[in-house]
């Protein structure tokens, strides 16, 4: 299968969505059922996160794959390396690698809720960018290789400048490409990659879009990953907070919105966080591509 940086290669703007493994066997039905009419809108690639701590590992990959060949559409797998010692991201490396898998984001990720105090040791590695050198030095070409970037610091890295240090390590390291976290105020991703051409960074910062459907949860998923909430969502979506309908309408008119803009001010395509669900993103996806 394809590597998405060939992708990148033909293709000025790429539209590409996120998935997640379901906890239930009917999650998991219903998602085959998402996954036909997400590809049946053309993306350039689908990804699939991957739980902390592997606990969907094998789904993860079972989804990619099934991307792959069921639909002949790129995908691409998550892969964290927290509670994995370099052995076992080796084997998992290696079993992908032989499922056909080509693109990996490669994330540090959390420790998980019931071992939250879980730090490295020297069989591990500490952060995403020695993961990504790991897949250079151990699979040279064999991967294309993604990194994820925090336009507003990343939690535990507030500060924007370090941040975008750490941001060009990973690169240096390998990465071919860059996916954001969601962000509400656009002056923040272009600032973001302003950051990063400074440092002399060409790469694709593809920016990671959610379309609002939930503001409540929305607000618990901000808090605990550190995007901040723009005073404008909060003026549209708290008055809405009850109302379903009217968030899924608002969300899919903001998110339209935002994109263009985006797109007007030169960002290389949209990364959709669809949380497995079809209706936003494809309404979004049919006013904005280009
Ligand atoms: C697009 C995207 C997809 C994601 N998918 C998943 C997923 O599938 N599964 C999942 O569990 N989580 C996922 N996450 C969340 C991610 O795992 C967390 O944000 C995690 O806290 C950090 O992962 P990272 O890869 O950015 O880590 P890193 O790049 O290792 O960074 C972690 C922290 O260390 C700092 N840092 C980095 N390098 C250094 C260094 N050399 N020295 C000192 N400090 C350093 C960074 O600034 C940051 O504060 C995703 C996030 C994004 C944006």
């Amino acid at each position: 299968m394809e590597r998405i940086r060939d992708i990148f290669e033909r293709k000025e703007r790429t539209y590409s969505f996120e998935l997640f493994p379901p906890k239930t066997e009917k999650g998991h039905a219903n998602l085959m059922n998402t996954i036909q009419s997400l590809t049946d809108l053309k993306p350039d690639f689908i990804s699939c996160t991957y739980g902390a701590g592997g606990g969907s590992r094998d789904k993860t990959f079972d989804i990619v794959e099934h991307i792959q060949k069921q639909h002949q559409t790129v995908a691409m797998a998550h892969l964290t390396c927290v509670m994995n010692t370099r052995e076992d991201i080796r084997a998992i490396l290696r079993d992908v690698h032989g499922r056909g898998i080509r693109n990996i984001l490669a994330l540090r990720g959390d420790p998980p809720a019931d071992n939250p105090d879980w730090t490295p040791g020297a069989e591990n590695f500490k952060y995403s960018s020695e993961l990504a050198g790991f897949i250079r030095e151990e699979f040279q070409d064999d991967f294309g290789v993604a990194v994820a970037g925090f336009p507003e610091g990343h939690i535990l890295c507030p500060d924007r400048d370090r941040d975008a240090d750490f941001l060009k390590m990973k690169i240096d390291a390998g990465a071919d490409f860059v996916i954001t976290q969601l962000f509400f105020n656009n002056q923040d991703y272009f600032d973001y990659v302003q950051r990063l051409r400074d440092r002399g960074l060409n790469i694709r910062v593809v920016p990671g879009m959610i379309p609002i459907t939930d503001y409540k949860a929305l607000c618990r998923f901000t808090a605990l990953c550190g995007a901040s909430i723009s005073n404008e969502v909060k003026t549209i979506f708290e008055p809405l907070a009850e109302d379903k309908e009217a968030t899924l309408k608002a969300g899919i008119d903001f998110c339209i919105k935002q994109c263009r803009e985006l797109l007007d001010g030169g960002a290389p395509g949209l990364h959709f966080y669809t949380l497995n669900k079809v209706q936003p993103t494809a309404q979004i996806l049919d006013a904005v591509r280009r």
